[in-house]
């Protein structure tokens, strides 16, 4: 496989991009070789630089549920572009988009538009601590909720891959009021609350989390987040940045039948465009301003582009039978790597997997929190990603991420990753 232009790309890079890229998984640090440029994509394919041709399981890290360049969603686009690009006063496709996500998820009585799950998850932490009066918050080692400041301490994604045991440039006074616990541990989420429940004004959750690779909260866990919450009068706040839309219509929370207090969301909102977004009760949301003192605002938020991409992305998924059948797809493709790990004599990969994404760590624990996640062996991580970029299959660069099934893979495209696999362990 040639790489040269991708190569010489990066080195370009290097010299006026930070690490030569905008986001530090990019990079390929983890799992070596140059970074993919990508010049196009197109359904479930990507085109790099060297005119490689890849089938995509990275999807953008989330956000493509119908993959690259879906035609109703380029056209509604298309047509958003033609009106304008931003106007920095309302537009109805914000309402009507506020009140598509209230249809599939009730809990979110109201929604305020941002530009990035980060943006979602910092302005949801604000509005729990404004709402209780309390400074604490809750987080699970491991979960990333994007990168501001008190959301740093112990997280997935980027953290975990590159390894950064602390980041320097966040003051102690802001990761001071964030505690973290293991993911999954609900017994010593009761003693933190029994100990300290009062102080605490949110927890954040990843409802299924997704930045540690893929890991299912266990029978009773959040079920536990949701009575310690409300005993306590704390919020509890889900984190669906991946899950939301994916998991069913209504998210992780939905598919769990729990019912947060707010939620934030980004990927598969924007339909492959930079939005994010939070909501939930409207006692809660009233308190943002203009409706309320608790400040937080936007120049692009809720872009008419993002918007338009957005709506047609949740019009979709909203109709009977969508996710329905790429969870069957995903379903049975995962089956069939499981077979195959099993026939092999694998005792050293287990897959992780939930509706249309999942993780195959190289560890011999069956991954439940970010502790068991690091036991994998990011080495043959490693090479097992570059045997499956030489032959032509592209997966999320870092053994702590997701990778995705999306309606535009084919049979073929999963037949051909399930030989690739086998060439590849
Ligand atoms: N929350 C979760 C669960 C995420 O996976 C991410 C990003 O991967 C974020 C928040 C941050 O979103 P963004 O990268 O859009 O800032």
């Amino acid at each position: 496989m040639k790489t040269d232009r991708s190569r010489a790309w990066f080195e370009r890079a290097i010299d006026v991009i930070p690490g030569g890229v905008n986001s530090p998984v990019r990079a390929f640090k983890s799992v070596g070789g140059s970074p993919v440029f990508v010049k196009s994509a197109r359904g479930a394919r990507i085109i790099d630089e060297d005119d490689n041709e890849y089938v995509d399981f990275l999807g953008s890290w989330g956000p493509l549920l119908f993959g690259h360049g879906d035609e109703e969603v380029m056209a509604a686009v298309r047509d958003a572009l033609l009106r304008g690009t931003t106007y920095g006063l309302p537009t109805a496709g914000e309402v009507e988009l506020a009140e598509q996500v209230r249809t599939m998820m009730p809990w979110c009585e109201m929604l305020r538009l941002v530009c990035s799950g980060t943006e979602a998850c910092m302005s949801a932490i604000r509005l729990a601590r404004a709402a209780t009066g309390r400074d604490k918050i809750l987080k699970f080692s491991g979960c990333y909720h994007g990168h501001s400041d008190s959301l740093l301490a112990d997280a997935g994604s980027g953290i975990a891959t590159l390894g950064i045991p602390g980041t320097p440039g966040v003051t102690a006074a802001a990761a001071k009021d964030t505690l973290t616990l293991p993911y999954n541990d609900a017994e010593a989420v009761r003693e933190l609350f029994a100990r300290s429940g009062r102080e605490i004004a949110a927890i954040i959750v990843e409802p299924v989390a997704g930045n540690m690779g893929v890991v299912l909260p266990r029978p009773g866990f959040l079920e536990t987040l949701r009575e310690v919450t409300t005993a306590h009068d704390a919020l509890l706040i889900f984190d669906e940045v991946i899950s939301g839309f994916r998991l069913s219509s209504g998210g992780a929370a939905k598919r769990f039948g729990i019912a947060p207090d707010l939620v934030t969301l980004g990927k598969i909102l924007g339909g492959g465009f930079p939005l994010g977004g939070y909501g939930g009760r409207k006692d809660l949301m009233n308190r943002i301003a203009p409706a309320g003192p608790v400040y937080q605002a936007g120049t692009l938020a809720g872009n008419p582009i993002a918007v338009a991409a957005g709506r047609v992305m949740l019009r979709k998924i909203a109709e009977i039978g969508v996710l329905e059948g790429l969870e069957a797809k995903a379903s049975a493709f995962f089956d069939r790597i499981e077979r195959l790990l099993c026939d092999r004599g694998e005792t050293k990969a287990r897959l992780n997997r939930i509706g249309s994404m999942a993780t195959l760590f190289f560890t011999h624990l069956d991954v439940k929190d970010y502790a068991e996640a690091k036991t994998s062996d990011t080495e043959r991580f490693g090479r097992f990603h570059r045997s499956m970029r030489e032959r032509g299959y592209l997966l999320p660069p870092s053994q702590f991420e997701a990778f995705f099934i999306s309606v535009a893979h084919s049979e073929a495209d999963l037949a051909g990753f399930l030989k690739a696999l086998s060439e590849s362990l």
